[in-house]
């Protein structure tokens, strides 16, 4: 099987999508040759209260650092999701909302009960005292009325900073002083997998350690009972019905901050990212329009958390700037049954699913019965973000749920891009299994050698983006210096994504994971994705993290945590049977020097595996793991300590 394998546009779609190969050509190349046109041209698929003159006004140098677009317009991105459709699709259903329990109803919202919904949570914010430019802390299960207060916060023009409902109380805090909230919005408790997530309970302990929190709002999600300080805390319901029901939006300079939000830290303590208004809706709408070929009438479901920027980016701010029926679903894609991902498309007709690749594999695991038992017919796009997908993992999405009908979009883009960078568009890019392809309009990506070196035509090294474009992120916030330090210093005059990547003889990008991840082995370079995918490509593997560790003789040897399928052993023979496998995978140079079975790997909140931690495992250094706070499961971390493989 050869990951060089090519998947042509399919007909229908170079005949149907927004941009086939010409119309992909010609704006790419406009957008690089001409950008200030370009860019005031794409801004008009906004509406604006003032429509802006001036287009990118930038600099990554040190002497002059700077990041502006559209500076002089003005605009408020929440009546750009909800106000401008009500005229002509007011009846439209927005948001179309899956609870956690199959057995309760789902709930629609149509455009014009959008705007009522978001106006009255405005005034609450107001009531409870937010003006422009205050921050708002939201802790939020994925229920409506997360969309709505994002919506209301961008209403009155307050910075919203959403922290994913599965931190804890102390990650939570952290977060909340970091960026000085006076708000903090949540719910009783939220619900998952059918379990009770105590998060009004969580906000509690948290404001122990803050001090800049005024009001807590709280939205009643269930029955649970909680405890309501005094003065402090308010009912969301309750409030609601003292206030008024307009709230006319309040206009927005392009460049005031839209929102706060922290990566996911799997490299490390998170940051806060800053991103504004105009240029970064603009990104989100675009990306959406082109990248998932949203047509009216279609129903469009991003399987992501509001607390993560794809949730952002792709369930709210994008979708709704385009006018589509967006599907916000409460619970797990596994839960009660591993079909439960397919049962929703079925039950809301779903024609483009995004997700993640660990969510994929996970379901891999399983089986495909879970999946061929349902109907899926209405099907036309996948889509994936987070991870490098794995080629085994991709042909499983194009094959199985997708019956072979569907182009896969993989999109590759960070917190700090605001939307995808680098993705195919469903009719206009031939798809090869396992990369992000081309990249999209204004982005130019470079590949830089350790020294800085541009490197031309087919290669491999540090992705660096050479240029500004509307979505990128403006600030660590409250921290410029580290926002240039961390992003612009490595390789002076570029954004340094932190990942790796390899371009092809198509000019097709394939990321190789982060820049950190990347093994020395007796000189030769190898990124952990490529192990890792020729691992799970066996029979019997689920799932694989790969990192270096020190070598005698090699510099760098591999270290490879195992996952295996359900119901499959680990044995002695079945690691020489893998080692055996990714000799002949990758070559010898890549044969793993150890190899542990583990029932499980450490993960982000948002499912991504925490190779740092890894890291320091395998090179026995057990001491000081860092920070933990943002995992999953911490218990993981204990297992796989007790039983690292000595080498
Ligand atoms: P932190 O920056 O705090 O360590 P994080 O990088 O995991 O957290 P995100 O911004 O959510 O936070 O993730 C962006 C990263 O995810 C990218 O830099 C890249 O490593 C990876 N990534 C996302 N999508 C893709 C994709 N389609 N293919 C390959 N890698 C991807
Ligand atoms: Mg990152």
């Amino acid at each position: 099987m050869s990951e060089q394998d090519l998947f042509p546009v399919p007909e229908t779609w170079a005949k149907r999508a927004y941009a086939d190969k010409e119309t992909y050509d010609q704006l790419y190349g406009r957008s690089l040759a001409d950008p200030g046109t370009f860019w005031l041209e794409q801004a008009r698929r906004l509406d604006w209260i003032k429509r802006p003159e001036i287009s990118g006004d930038w600099s990554f140098d040190a002497s002059d650092f700077h990041i502006n677009w559209f500076t002089d317009g003005q605009i408020n991105v929440s009546a750009n999701c909800i106000d401008r459709h009500l005229a002509k699709n007011g009846d439209d259903v927005a948001i179309m909302w899956e609870p956690d329990d199959p057995a309760e109803e789902p709930r629609t919202y149509t455009y014009r009960k959008l705007h009522r919904e978001v106006c009255r949570f405005a005034n609450v914010l107001k009531a409870a005292g937010a003006r422009k430019g205050d921050r708002i802390t939201l802790y939020m299960p994925m229920i409506p009325e997360a969309a709505f207060a994002l919506l209301a916060c961008a209403r009155i023009g307050a910075i919203h900073s959403v922290v994913f409902g599965g931190f804890s109380p102390e990650a939570l805090a952290g977060r909340i002083t970091d960026c000085d909230s006076t708000i903090v919005i949540t719910a009783n408790e939220g619900r998952r997998g059918g379990k009770a997530i105590p998060l009004k309970a969580n906000v509690d302990a948290a404001l122990q350690h803050t001090s800049c929190v005024d009001k807590v709002v709280v939205i009643q999600a269930t029955g649970g009972d909680v405890a309501m300080t005094e003065g402090r805390d308010l009912w969301y319901h309750e409030a609601a019905e003292t206030v008024e029901a307009d709230c006319p939006p309040e206009p927005m300079g392009a460049e005031d901050p839209l929102f706060i939000l922290y990566t996911s830290g799997s490299t490390g303590q998170p940051k806060g990212v800053l991103h504004t208004s105009g240029g970064y809706l603009l990104w989100a709408s675009l990306t959406h329009h082109y990248c998932f070929d949203y047509r009216p009438g279609e129903i469009y479901w991003c399987a992501a958390d509001i607390g993560w920027v794809t949730g952002h980016s792709y369930i709210v701010y994008g979708p709704l700037a385009n006018g589509a029926t967006t599907v916000m679903y409460e619970g797990l894609p596994n839960w009660p049954t591993a079909s439960r991902i397919w049962e929703v498309v079925d039950r809301h007709q779903v024609n483009t699913l995004f997700t993640a690749p660990t969510v994929l594999r996970a379901l891999m695991r399983e089986g495909d019965e879970h999946v061929t038992k349902t109907s899926r017919e209405s099907l036309r796009l996948l889509g994936t973000v987070g991870e490098p997908i794995n080629p085994e993992a991709w042909r499983w999405y194009h094959a199985v749920p997708g019956e072979g009908r569907c182009p896969i979009i993989d999109t590759w883009w960070q917190t700090e891009t605001g939307a995808a960078m680098i993705a195919p568009l469903p009719g206009a890019t031939d798809l090869k299994p396992g990369s992000a392809t081309k990249p999209f309009f204004g982005v130019e990506p470079q590949i830089v050698d350790g020294e800085g070196q541009i490197l031309h035509g087919a290669t491999e090294g540090n992705l660096c983006i050479a240029r500004s474009w509307p979505g990128q992120m403006r600030s660590v916030y409250g921290d410029h210096k580290r926002f240039f330090d961390t992003y612009f210093s490595t390789f002076p005059g570029k954004y340094f994504t932190g990942d790796g990547a390899r371009r092809d003889e198509d000019g097709y990008y394939w990321i190789t994971g982060r820049v950190d991840d990347v093994i020395n082995v007796s000189g030769h370079r190898m990124g952990t994705a490529e192990v890792e995918s020729a691992l799970v490509l066996h029979r019997d593997v689920a799932e694989a993290a790969v990192v270096g560790m020190p070598h005698e003789v090699k510099g760098q040897g591999i270290y490879a945590y195992v996952t295996l399928n359900a119901n499959t052993e680990p044995s002695e023979a079945l690691r020489q049977d893998l080692v055996k496998w990714v000799r002949t995978e990758i070559g010898p140079i890549a044969t793993p020097d150890a190899i542990q079975f583990t029932p499980a790997l450490p993960k982000t909140r948002s499912g991504k595996i925490m190779r740092r931690i890894l890291r320091k495992i395998a090179e026995g250094d057990v001491s000081s793991l860092g920070d933990t706070s943002t995992l999953a499961d911490p218990a993981v971390v204990d297992d796989l300590v007790a039983n690292r493989v000595s080498t």
